[in-house]
Protein backbone atom coordinates (compact mmCIF):
# COMPACT_ATOMS: atom_id res chain seq x y z
CA UNK A 1 0.00 0.00 0.00
CA UNK A 2 0.84 3.22 0.17
CA UNK A 3 1.87 5.34 2.82
CA UNK A 4 2.79 9.28 3.68
CA UNK A 5 6.29 8.90 4.78
CA UNK A 6 8.33 12.04 6.59
CA UNK A 7 11.93 12.01 5.57
CA UNK A 8 13.31 15.34 7.18
CA UNK A 9 12.14 19.15 7.19
CA UNK A 10 9.51 20.10 4.18
CA UNK A 11 10.16 16.61 2.62
CA UNK A 12 7.09 13.95 2.32
CA UNK A 13 7.16 10.86 0.09
CA UNK A 14 4.44 8.53 -0.84
CA UNK A 15 6.12 4.96 0.11
CA UNK A 16 5.40 1.45 -0.78
CA UNK A 17 5.12 -0.87 2.50
CA UNK A 18 2.84 -3.74 3.47
CA UNK A 19 -0.69 -3.80 3.98
CA UNK A 20 -1.34 -3.71 7.90
CA UNK A 21 -3.35 -6.97 8.68
CA UNK A 22 -5.64 -7.99 11.47
CA UNK A 23 -3.46 -9.29 14.29
CA UNK A 24 -6.11 -9.65 17.20
CA UNK A 25 -9.92 -10.44 16.64
CA UNK A 26 -10.65 -7.36 18.16
CA UNK A 27 -9.19 -5.50 15.10
CA UNK A 28 -10.41 -3.52 12.86
CA UNK A 29 -8.54 -2.26 9.45
CA UNK A 30 -9.83 1.00 8.33
CA UNK A 31 -9.20 2.74 4.76
CA UNK A 32 -8.71 6.75 5.43
CA UNK A 33 -11.34 8.57 3.33
CA UNK A 34 -10.09 12.19 4.64
CA UNK A 35 -6.96 12.75 6.99
CA UNK A 36 -6.33 16.51 8.37
CA UNK A 37 -3.04 18.14 9.33
CA UNK A 38 -2.57 18.51 13.10
CA UNK A 39 -1.47 21.71 14.22
CA UNK A 40 1.73 19.87 15.91
CA UNK A 41 2.64 18.31 12.96
CA UNK A 42 3.83 21.57 11.99
CA UNK A 43 6.82 21.41 14.34
CA UNK A 44 8.57 18.57 12.29
CA UNK A 45 7.10 19.17 8.89
CA UNK A 46 8.32 22.68 8.70
CA UNK A 47 11.46 22.73 11.15
CA UNK A 48 14.71 20.21 11.69
CA UNK A 49 13.63 19.73 15.51
CA UNK A 50 15.60 16.24 16.50
CA UNK A 51 18.63 17.53 17.03
CA UNK A 52 17.69 20.86 18.63
CA UNK A 53 15.42 19.26 21.14
CA UNK A 54 18.52 16.69 21.94
CA UNK A 55 21.06 19.27 22.71
CA UNK A 56 18.14 21.79 23.96
CA UNK A 57 17.80 18.60 26.77
CA UNK A 58 21.36 18.05 27.33
CA UNK A 59 22.07 22.16 28.26
CA UNK A 60 19.21 21.54 30.60
CA UNK A 61 17.10 24.51 28.57
CA UNK A 62 14.60 21.51 27.35
CA UNK A 63 12.64 19.84 30.03
CA UNK A 64 13.93 15.88 30.17
CA UNK A 65 10.61 14.77 29.59
CA UNK A 66 10.87 15.58 26.10
CA UNK A 67 12.80 12.65 25.62
CA UNK A 68 10.02 10.20 27.78
CA UNK A 69 7.17 12.14 25.21
CA UNK A 70 9.35 11.76 21.90
CA UNK A 71 12.15 9.16 22.07
CA UNK A 72 15.62 8.96 22.08
CA UNK A 73 15.59 10.83 18.68
CA UNK A 74 12.53 13.18 18.65
CA UNK A 75 10.77 13.48 15.35
CA UNK A 76 13.53 11.79 13.22
CA UNK A 77 12.64 10.62 9.60
CA UNK A 78 11.69 8.61 8.17
CA UNK A 79 8.04 7.63 9.61
CA UNK A 80 4.31 7.60 8.53
CA UNK A 81 2.44 10.86 9.38
CA UNK A 82 -1.09 11.29 9.98
CA UNK A 83 -3.28 10.91 13.28
CA UNK A 84 -6.61 13.13 12.41
CA UNK A 85 -9.02 10.83 9.93
CA UNK A 86 -12.20 9.78 9.01
CA UNK A 87 -12.23 6.18 7.33
CA UNK A 88 -14.44 3.50 5.98
CA UNK A 89 -14.11 0.08 7.95
CA UNK A 90 -12.55 -2.80 5.73
CA UNK A 91 -12.19 -5.48 7.61
CA UNK A 92 -13.25 -6.60 11.13
CA UNK A 93 -11.89 -9.37 13.58
CA UNK A 94 -14.36 -11.81 14.71
CA UNK A 95 -14.85 -10.67 18.08
CA UNK A 96 -16.25 -6.75 16.46
CA UNK A 97 -19.55 -6.68 17.18
CA UNK A 98 -20.14 -2.60 16.87
CA UNK A 99 -18.78 -2.40 13.12
CA UNK A 100 -19.07 -3.55 10.14
CA UNK A 101 -17.34 -3.08 6.58
CA UNK A 102 -18.12 -0.04 4.40
CA UNK A 103 -18.83 1.62 8.51
CA UNK A 104 -17.75 5.36 8.84
CA UNK A 105 -15.48 5.96 11.45
CA UNK A 106 -13.66 8.50 13.29
CA UNK A 107 -10.12 7.68 14.69
CA UNK A 108 -8.55 9.22 17.28
CA UNK A 109 -5.19 10.11 17.62
CA UNK A 110 -4.18 7.78 20.31
CA UNK A 111 -4.73 4.74 21.25
CA UNK A 112 -6.89 3.27 23.81
CA UNK A 113 -8.65 0.19 25.53
CA UNK A 114 -11.71 1.58 27.05
CA UNK A 115 -11.26 -0.62 30.21
CA UNK A 116 -8.49 0.08 32.48
CA UNK A 117 -8.54 3.02 34.91
CA UNK A 118 -7.20 5.94 32.83
CA UNK A 119 -9.78 4.96 30.44
CA UNK A 120 -12.71 5.23 32.95
CA UNK A 121 -11.62 8.67 34.10
CA UNK A 122 -11.96 10.08 30.67
CA UNK A 123 -7.78 9.82 30.57
CA UNK A 124 -7.99 8.12 26.82
CA UNK A 125 -5.22 8.92 25.61
CA UNK A 126 -2.94 7.74 28.31
CA UNK A 127 -4.56 4.41 28.35
CA UNK A 128 -2.87 1.87 30.49
CA UNK A 129 -2.84 -0.93 28.27
CA UNK A 130 -2.15 0.87 24.45
CA UNK A 131 1.56 0.00 24.54
CA UNK A 132 5.30 0.06 25.62
CA UNK A 133 5.60 3.75 25.10
CA UNK A 134 4.18 6.75 26.97
CA UNK A 135 1.79 7.54 24.21
CA UNK A 136 0.76 5.52 21.58
CA UNK A 137 -0.28 7.27 19.15
CA UNK A 138 -0.88 6.94 15.21
CA UNK A 139 1.63 9.28 13.17
CA UNK A 140 4.31 10.12 15.05
CA UNK A 141 7.34 7.08 14.18
CA UNK A 142 8.54 4.63 16.93
CA UNK A 143 8.66 7.18 19.96
CA UNK A 144 4.59 6.90 20.28
CA UNK A 145 4.98 2.99 18.64
CA UNK A 146 4.56 1.31 15.48
CA UNK A 147 0.99 2.21 14.92
CA UNK A 148 1.57 3.89 11.36
CA UNK A 149 0.29 6.72 9.84
CA UNK A 150 -3.13 7.81 8.76
CA UNK A 151 -2.24 9.14 5.46
CA UNK A 152 -2.17 5.69 4.50
CA UNK A 153 -4.05 3.50 2.12
CA UNK A 154 -5.07 1.27 5.43
CA UNK A 155 -4.18 1.45 9.26
CA UNK A 156 -4.96 -1.16 11.74
CA UNK A 157 -6.91 -0.22 14.64
CA UNK A 158 -6.78 -1.63 17.37
CA UNK A 159 -9.73 -2.02 20.41
CA UNK A 160 -12.00 -0.99 17.36
CA UNK A 161 -15.20 -1.79 19.70
CA UNK A 162 -14.25 0.74 22.21
CA UNK A 163 -11.90 3.09 19.97
CA UNK A 164 -13.64 3.95 16.66
CA UNK A 165 -16.54 6.11 16.83
CA UNK A 166 -19.17 6.18 14.21
CA UNK A 167 -19.76 9.39 11.98
CA UNK A 168 -23.63 10.29 12.87
CA UNK A 169 -26.09 10.45 10.07
CA UNK A 170 -26.06 13.97 8.71
CA UNK A 171 -22.79 15.09 9.49
CA UNK A 172 -20.53 15.33 6.34
CA UNK A 173 -17.26 12.77 6.99
CA UNK A 174 -15.42 15.86 5.57
CA UNK A 175 -16.34 18.23 8.02
CA UNK A 176 -14.59 15.82 11.04
CA UNK A 177 -11.73 15.17 9.70
CA UNK A 178 -10.04 16.65 12.40
CA UNK A 179 -12.14 14.93 15.17
CA UNK A 180 -9.31 12.60 15.96
CA UNK A 181 -7.45 15.31 18.02
CA UNK A 182 -7.77 19.40 16.89
CA UNK A 183 -11.32 19.37 17.06
CA UNK A 184 -12.12 17.41 20.44
CA UNK A 185 -8.60 19.81 21.23
CA UNK A 186 -10.28 22.91 21.01
CA UNK A 187 -13.67 21.54 22.42
CA UNK A 188 -12.29 21.05 26.22
CA UNK A 189 -10.93 24.67 26.34
CA UNK A 190 -14.07 26.03 26.16
CA UNK A 191 -17.15 24.11 26.77
CA UNK A 192 -16.74 22.55 29.88
CA UNK A 193 -16.22 25.62 31.60
CA UNK A 194 -19.24 27.79 29.68
CA UNK A 195 -21.19 24.79 30.71
CA UNK A 196 -20.78 26.03 34.37
CA UNK A 197 -21.25 29.79 33.58
CA UNK A 198 -22.97 29.98 30.42
CA UNK A 199 -22.66 32.97 28.39
CA UNK A 200 -19.58 34.03 30.00
CA UNK A 201 -16.71 35.98 27.78
CA UNK A 202 -14.02 34.41 26.29
CA UNK A 203 -10.30 35.48 25.47
CA UNK A 204 -8.23 33.21 22.62
CA UNK A 205 -5.07 33.76 22.03
CA UNK A 206 -3.91 32.56 18.78
CA UNK A 207 -1.13 31.33 17.10
CA UNK A 208 1.31 27.94 16.86
CA UNK A 209 -2.21 25.91 17.62
CA UNK A 210 -3.44 27.17 15.07
CA UNK A 211 -6.68 25.63 14.08
CA UNK A 212 -7.08 24.32 17.82
CA UNK A 213 -7.96 28.75 18.98
CA UNK A 214 -10.21 28.71 15.73
CA UNK A 215 -12.01 25.70 16.59
CA UNK A 216 -12.59 26.87 20.37
CA UNK A 217 -13.67 30.05 18.61
CA UNK A 218 -16.35 28.52 16.80
CA UNK A 219 -17.16 26.23 19.50
CA UNK A 220 -17.53 28.92 22.20
CA UNK A 221 -19.69 30.71 20.06
CA UNK A 222 -22.22 28.09 19.30
CA UNK A 223 -22.64 27.17 22.96
CA UNK A 224 -23.83 30.81 22.94
CA UNK A 225 -20.52 32.95 24.95
CA UNK A 226 -21.72 36.57 24.77
CA UNK A 227 -18.33 37.49 23.48
CA UNK A 228 -15.08 35.81 21.70
CA UNK A 229 -12.38 38.45 21.58
CA UNK A 230 -9.79 36.85 19.47
CA UNK A 231 -5.99 37.84 19.28
CA UNK A 232 -3.31 36.81 17.06
CA UNK A 233 -1.07 38.39 14.38
CA UNK A 234 -1.98 36.46 11.34
CA UNK A 235 -4.66 38.06 8.70
CA UNK A 236 -5.75 34.70 7.29
CA UNK A 237 -6.83 33.27 11.00
CA UNK A 238 -8.11 36.61 12.25
CA UNK A 239 -10.45 36.61 9.28
CA UNK A 240 -11.50 33.38 9.89
CA UNK A 241 -12.06 34.56 13.81
CA UNK A 242 -14.04 37.67 12.13
CA UNK A 243 -16.14 35.38 9.85
CA UNK A 244 -17.08 32.87 12.90
CA UNK A 245 -18.47 36.54 15.07
CA UNK A 246 -15.24 36.95 17.53
CA UNK A 247 -13.67 40.46 17.57
CA UNK A 248 -10.39 39.82 15.84
CA UNK A 249 -7.70 41.73 17.80
CA UNK A 250 -4.39 41.93 15.64
CA UNK A 251 -1.14 42.04 16.96
CA UNK A 252 2.01 43.59 15.10
CA UNK A 253 4.04 40.04 15.17
CA UNK A 254 7.62 41.20 15.32
CA UNK A 255 5.95 43.32 18.82
CA UNK A 256 4.16 40.11 20.21
CA UNK A 257 6.28 39.78 23.37
CA UNK A 258 5.96 43.57 24.04
CA UNK A 259 2.17 43.74 23.38
CA UNK A 260 1.39 40.73 25.44
CA UNK A 261 3.52 41.95 28.15
CA UNK A 262 1.49 45.77 28.15
CA UNK A 263 -1.96 44.39 28.11
CA UNK A 264 -1.47 42.06 30.83
CA UNK A 265 -3.92 43.15 33.39
CA UNK A 266 -1.69 43.07 36.83
CA UNK A 267 -4.88 42.96 39.37
CA UNK A 268 -7.76 41.19 37.50
CA UNK A 269 -8.90 40.54 34.00
CA UNK A 270 -12.19 40.73 32.48
CA UNK A 271 -12.83 36.78 31.65
CA UNK A 272 -13.86 33.86 33.08
CA UNK A 273 -12.63 31.44 30.45
CA UNK A 274 -9.01 31.61 28.49
CA UNK A 275 -7.76 29.56 26.05
CA UNK A 276 -3.74 30.10 25.60
CA UNK A 277 -2.80 28.41 21.95
CA UNK A 278 -0.15 31.42 21.04
CA UNK A 279 2.76 28.58 21.50
CA UNK A 280 4.35 32.03 23.31
CA UNK A 281 5.05 32.15 27.01
CA UNK A 282 4.07 35.81 26.80
CA UNK A 283 0.69 34.51 24.81
CA UNK A 284 0.24 32.57 27.99
CA UNK A 285 0.81 34.74 30.59
CA UNK A 286 -1.38 37.24 29.06
CA UNK A 287 -4.18 34.69 28.70
CA UNK A 288 -3.37 33.61 32.71
CA UNK A 289 -3.71 37.50 33.59
CA UNK A 290 -6.97 38.07 31.81
CA UNK A 291 -8.65 36.14 33.75
CA UNK A 292 -11.60 37.37 35.58
CA UNK A 293 -11.45 35.99 39.43
CA UNK A 294 -12.12 32.48 39.66
CA UNK A 295 -11.72 32.06 36.24
CA UNK A 296 -9.79 29.40 34.19
CA UNK A 297 -6.91 28.95 31.29
CA UNK A 298 -6.26 26.29 29.46
CA UNK A 299 -3.11 26.13 27.60
CA UNK A 300 -2.87 23.81 24.43
CA UNK A 301 0.38 24.87 23.16
CA UNK A 302 3.82 23.07 22.96
CA UNK A 303 6.35 24.41 25.24
CA UNK A 304 9.53 22.19 25.38
CA UNK A 305 11.40 24.95 27.49
CA UNK A 306 11.80 24.27 31.23
CA UNK A 307 10.51 27.34 32.20
CA UNK A 308 7.26 29.86 30.98
CA UNK A 309 7.68 31.72 33.77
CA UNK A 310 3.85 31.33 35.07
CA UNK A 311 2.27 33.79 37.22
CA UNK A 312 1.71 32.13 40.47
CA UNK A 313 1.49 34.61 42.87
CA UNK A 314 -1.31 36.45 40.34
CA UNK A 315 -3.01 33.23 40.28
CA UNK A 316 -2.98 33.37 43.52
CA UNK A 317 -4.31 36.72 44.17
CA UNK A 318 -7.21 36.18 41.57
CA UNK A 319 -7.98 32.33 42.33
CA UNK A 320 -7.15 31.33 38.70
CA UNK A 321 -7.22 28.03 37.28
CA UNK A 322 -4.49 26.76 34.81
CA UNK A 323 -4.99 23.52 32.79
CA UNK A 324 -2.97 22.17 30.22
CA UNK A 325 -2.46 18.21 28.91
CA UNK A 326 -2.96 16.02 25.74
CA UNK A 327 -6.54 15.91 24.35
CA UNK A 328 -8.71 12.61 25.30
CA UNK A 329 -10.85 12.50 22.10
CA UNK A 330 -12.51 9.35 23.04
CA UNK A 331 -13.65 10.63 25.94
CA UNK A 332 -15.42 13.66 24.77
CA UNK A 333 -16.34 12.66 20.96
CA UNK A 334 -19.89 12.08 21.83
CA UNK A 335 -20.66 15.74 23.05
CA UNK A 336 -18.90 16.81 20.41
CA UNK A 337 -20.36 15.09 17.45
CA UNK A 338 -23.67 16.32 19.07
CA UNK A 339 -22.77 19.99 19.15
CA UNK A 340 -21.84 19.34 15.37
CA UNK A 341 -25.16 17.68 14.42
CA UNK A 342 -26.90 20.26 15.76
CA UNK A 343 -25.07 22.51 13.02
CA UNK A 344 -24.50 25.38 15.49
CA UNK A 345 -20.33 24.29 14.71
CA UNK A 346 -19.00 23.97 11.89
CA UNK A 347 -15.94 23.00 11.58
CA UNK A 348 -15.64 23.16 8.58
CA UNK A 349 -15.32 26.88 8.41
CA UNK A 350 -11.71 26.44 9.84
CA UNK A 351 -10.41 23.73 6.58
CA UNK A 352 -8.27 26.28 4.49
CA UNK A 353 -7.50 23.79 2.33
CA UNK A 354 -9.00 20.91 1.07
CA UNK A 355 -7.14 19.05 -1.58
CA UNK A 356 -6.91 15.39 -3.34
CA UNK A 357 -5.83 12.26 -1.36
CA UNK A 358 -3.16 12.19 -4.45
CA UNK A 359 -2.01 15.56 -3.64
CA UNK A 360 -0.60 15.15 -0.15
CA UNK A 361 2.80 14.86 -0.68
CA UNK A 362 2.74 18.69 -1.30
CA UNK A 363 -0.58 19.89 0.38
CA UNK A 364 0.67 18.70 3.66
CA UNK A 365 3.65 21.32 3.19
CA UNK A 366 1.53 23.90 2.29
CA UNK A 367 1.34 27.05 4.95
CA UNK A 368 -1.86 27.84 5.47
CA UNK A 369 -4.10 27.26 8.79
CA UNK A 370 -5.56 23.55 8.10
CA UNK A 371 -4.83 20.97 5.61
CA UNK A 372 -7.84 18.30 4.76
CA UNK A 373 -6.78 15.79 1.85
CA UNK A 374 -9.76 13.37 1.17
CA UNK A 375 -10.41 10.64 -1.93
CA UNK A 376 -13.92 8.76 -2.75
CA UNK A 377 -15.16 5.55 -0.85
CA UNK A 378 -13.79 1.90 -1.84
CA UNK A 379 -17.45 0.98 -1.53
CA UNK A 380 -19.68 3.76 -3.66
CA UNK A 381 -19.57 4.42 -7.18
CA UNK A 382 -20.22 7.82 -6.25
CA UNK A 383 -16.95 9.72 -4.20
CA UNK A 384 -17.73 10.59 -0.87
CA UNK A 385 -16.97 14.59 -1.22
ZN1 LIG B 1 -2.23 16.23 17.09
ZN1 LIG C 1 -7.31 1.96 28.55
Amino acid sequence: MRQLTYLKKNTLAWWDVPDPVLQLPTDVIVRPLAAARCDGDKVFLFNDVTRPIKLGMALHYLDPVNRDLLGHDPYKGPFAVGHECVGEVYACGEEVKNFKRGDKVIVPWAISCGSCAHCHLGLTSKCLDAGDTLLSAFGFGKGMGMWGGMVSDFIRVPYADQLLVAIPEGVDPLSVASASDNIPDGWRTVAPYLKRRPQAPVLIVGGGAESIGLYAVAIAIAMGSSKVDYVDHQVQRLEIAERLSAIAIEVPKAKRAAWYRQHAPRIKGNYPISVDASAHADGLRYAIRSLAPGGTCTCVGYYFQKSTGIPLMQMFANDSTLHTGISHPRATLDEVLALIASKRFKPEAITTLLASWDDAEQAYLERTTKVVVHRSSAFESVGLA
